[in-house]
């Protein structure tokens, strides 16, 4: 793997800011201007980074990604490229973070699916003239949230999900007898598995392999406003870019695992973005027939 490095462990962050005289927090906004090149917005040249602090002591980076053929609400801002990052590490919690230009209202939106987050989420808009850090309730007052639709016992963001999905055991017909056709079909069904979909109970999930044979797997993940909902092809490129992969010309092959019949599909959209990302890669579909409830608790209505 040749790629940028998006995840800094606890004990390099730990000397770096040592080594700088800075606590972890004030290491975070310094962070952001080597990191801003890693950033693939063709469209607006407008490179935004975040670095933020995870609850296991790492420090994660995300940037924009910007996909030209496709409509603008396709791309990934940094910040949901920050927190998928965290998702894919499997960590369960994000402290505080600092970004290089304020967030915009559809980020501000979607960190509100992360449990607490309006209160206990700090967070640095380096372009400030005085940066500190702040409450996203600072940034976002009086919002609309989760709990507005759901029973504050539902998963948010970052917490464990299961989902229920089973791939059928005919589901192939043939296609996929190769160790590593279902070793990417496994990850795929194991993000939808994961997936953040509370809203619509519509799990999915892309894993991707690069032809080196490295797997890279992104989930489906709602936000309680819709529109900056995060797709499951954005977040597996998330997951590509994070793990080191480099240019999208590398992946190979891909599989997208959704349920079958359901009210919000991924397929139409997927194959899209994936043969303009990524033309050479090859797409298999695997709808799943069995689920058990993944919608979210709704709140009962009045
Ligand atoms: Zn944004």
């Amino acid at each position: 793997m040749d790629g940028a490095k998006f995840v800094i462990e606890a004990t390099e962050a730990e000397q770096m800011a040592r080594d700088s005289g800075l606590s972890i927090l004030q290491l975070l906004p310094t962070l952001l201007p080597s990191a801003q090149p890693l950033a693939r917005p063709p469209i607006s040249k407008f490179q935004v980074a975040a670095a933020g602090l995870g609850s296991d002591g790492r420090i994660f980076l995300g940037v924009n990604l910007e996909f030209p053929g496709v409509p603008l609400h396709h791309s990934v801002h940094a910040e949901q490229f920050l927190v998928t990052n965290l998702a894919v590490h499997g960590v369960p919690r994000l402290i505080a973070f600092a970004v290089s230009a304020a967030p915009c209202g559809h980020c501000r939106q979607f960190l509100q699916e992360l449990r607490h987050a309006s209160d206990d989420l700090r967070i640095l808009i380096a372009s400030d003239e005085s940066p500190t850090f702040k409450p996203l309730s600072s940034l976002l007052p009086s919002p609309f949230g989760p709990f507005d639709l759901l029973d504050e016992k539902t998963p948010l963001l970052l917490e464990p999900h299961d989902n229920g999905l089973l791939i059928a055991a005919n589901a192939c017909n043939g296609e996929c007898e190769s160790d590593s056709d279902s070793k990417l079909e496994a990850a795929a069904l194991e993000a939808a598995n994961s997936s953040h979909v509370p809203y619509s109970g519509c799990p999915s999930g892309v894993a991707l392999m690069d032809w080196e044979g490295n797997i890279y797997k992104g989930s489906y993940t709602e936000s309680a406003a819709y529109n900056p909902s995060l797709g499951p092809v954005q977040a597996a490129l998330v997951a590509y870019m994070a793990g080191g992969g480099g240019g999208y010309e590398k992946i190979v092959a891909g599989v997208l695992v959704e349920k079958e019949g359901v009210l919000v599909r991924q397929e139409d959209t997927a194959r899209l973005l994936l043969k303009l990302a990524s033309p050479k890669c090859k797409l298999r579909v695997f709808h799943c027939v069995s689920a058990s409830t993944p919608k979210g608790r709704m709140k009962a209505s009045i």
